[in-house]
């Protein structure tokens, strides 16, 4: 499962860093109609964080463990999410998809619905 979009977004900016995309048009002189992108360049180069390997869930929960949230992330887990921390040993192994790096995704969309929910 690849996170959505919307998911992708909200998680690059919750790691402080720029989402880029198409936001309209500027035509130059020279060089015809070129690409602004929300990031505010023109003909920007670079590319979103697809949020779909280990070095990226490992980011996103580093950035919660830096902004002291993890704990709160992990009371929301216990809390809304139907699979018991207490199956796979202590959790750990579930949460960080160490057998099942196909669920990833869904670990981040996870990580987004819990950043949604408390509004940022
Ligand atoms: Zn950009």
């Amino acid at each position: 499962m690849t996170p959505s979009p919307e998911t992708c977004k909200r998680l690059t900016e919750y790691l402080g860093e720029c989402w880029h995309e198409p936001i309209g048009t500027r035509v130059s002189e020279w060089h015809g109609p070129l690409t602004k992108c929300s990031c505010g360049m023109v003909e920007c180069p670079k590319v979103n964080l697809l949020f779909s390997t280990s070095a990226d869930l490992f980011t996103v929960y580093g950035k919660m463990v830096e902004r002291g949230e993890w704990l709160e992330f992990i009371d929301w887990i216990d809390e809304t999410q139907d699979i018991p921390l207490e199956q796979n040993g202590d959790g750990h192994a579930w949460l960080f998809c160490l057998a099942a790096p196909d669920q990833i995704g869904e670990r981040m969309e996870m990580a987004s619905a819990w950043l949604k929910e408390r509004g940022k």
